[in-house]
């Protein structure tokens, strides 16, 4: 919580719920990591949270953008980004974005698959582009393996096959799991990517960059290191494996950037007791929930701190929380052992913190008629 947040919420008093961002807190981010990794090119990853605002100064700052879709990567080129600094690395894209997004000057696109590569060699002749591979995404507290990435020896055939039809094979990529904790996991990955450049320079292929994912921690309930020593696991990864031929390389930061700059400030809306039994845990419904946001909380994954007026005044006391809306899935945390005030009432506010990403888009339009998220940026 800055204190540039705690002055809009006392000044302002925004209706619950509400996600408040604190711009000044990205950039930081930004600059942080662009000092402690120099060597890399910044990716931001839209989908952690595409508003304008963060997208329009993230382009100031003079990062690249990692797009999903057609509309983030519109959304990139409103706000200023060169669309030759766009990726458009999902590598479950439609043909007809494929040609719009090359109409538009993108060059540089991912894929994993024979009928991706297909679809690019005929979308967008001439483009630079990377294989994602398969990584295990152990130490992830939010994975994004299986669904992503194909095993290395048909990564290899998948890039000689670029060359052979026209593309130009830039690279490899990978995504070692959102929340990362574990920061071996690069020395593991970037292990393999450089199995995979080998193999391809035996075949005349001479691959020119890493592209390093995401994973990069916010700040949640359990401790994590600090972005200067996930850089460090990352450049003794690269010296490990590639001595000093280092490919160019790049990061996909979505969470870390956006994370701990924004806080969601939602109220009490009621307290009970399922029973007359001593010691139960209380319920605390909240005027958030899956529906309008934390969707991140599905199997108590991301585990947000919580902020209350009444905390370090007095006892504590385990509780169930949950949203509003008639939905019995709509529970928030009921088996990662939160305790919360036993002063706690009703209309109270609480402050879920590093709630800036992957969170308002998240939002469901109306369910239970429930207005989505709404949020500020400052
Ligand atoms: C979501 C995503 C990211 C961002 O991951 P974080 O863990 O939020 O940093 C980066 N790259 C790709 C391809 C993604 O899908």
């Amino acid at each position: 919580m800055t204190a540039k947040i705690r002055r809009f919420l006392d000044e302002q008093k925004p209706e619950t719920p509400c996600l408040i961002v604190d711009l000044d807190v990205v950039a930081e981010n930004y600059r942080a990591l662009r000092r402690y990794l120099p060597l890399a090119e910044v990716f931001y990853a839209v989908k952690a949270n595409p508003a304008p605002e963060i997208v329009a100064m993230l382009v100031g700052l003079g990062s690249s953008f990692d797009a999903a879709s057609l509309n983030e990567i519109d959304l990139c080129l409103d706000a200023g980004a060169d669309p030759l600094r766009l990726s458009f690395g999902s590598t479950i894209k439609k043909q007809k974005d494929i040609e719009a997004a090359f109409a538009k000057g993108v060059r540089l696109f991912a894929f994993d698959s024979q009928a991706e590569l297909d679809k690019l060699v005929a979308a967008a002749p001439g483009s630079r582009v990377f294989c994602r591979i398969l990584v295990d995404n152990a130490g992830a507290d939010w994975p994004l393996s299986r669904k992503f990435g194909c095993e290395l020896e048909m990564a290899r055939d998948l890039l000689v096959q670029a060359r052979d039809r026209g593309l130009d094979p830039y690279g490899v990529s990978f995504h070692v799991g959102s929340q990362q904790t574990d920061l071996s996991q690069w020395d593991v990955a970037v292990g393999r990517t450089a199995m995979l450049f080998t193999a391809l320079s035996e075949a005349g292929i001479e691959l020119k960059m890493v592209n390093l994912g995401g994973g990069f921690p916010a700040r949640y309930k359990a401790e994590v290191a600090e972005i200067d020593a996930y850089a460090d696991a990352i450049m003794r990864a690269m010296t490990h494996h590639f001595g000093n031929r280092l490919p160019a390389m790049v990061v996909e930061p979505g969470r870390s950037l956006v994370g701990d700059a924004g806080i969601i400030q939602t109220e009490v809306v009621l307290i009970a007791k399922k029973s007359y039994r001593e010691g139960e845990a209380r319920w605390v419904y909240l005027d958030v929930g899956k529906f309008s946001g934390l969707a991140e909380t599905t199997d108590e994954l991301i585990k947000y701190r919580l902020r209350t007026p009444h905390d370090h005044k007095g006892a504590v006391g385990p509780v169930v929380l949950a949203g509003p809306t008639c939905d019995s899935i709509d529970i928030l945390y009921e088996k990662a052992g939160y305790e919360l005030p036993l002063d706690l009432k009703v209309g109270d506010k609480i402050e879920i913190l590093a709630t800036g990403a992957y969170t308002l888009t998240y939002s469901s339009v109306g369910f239970n008629g429930f207005p989505p998220l709404r949020a500020v940026y400052i």
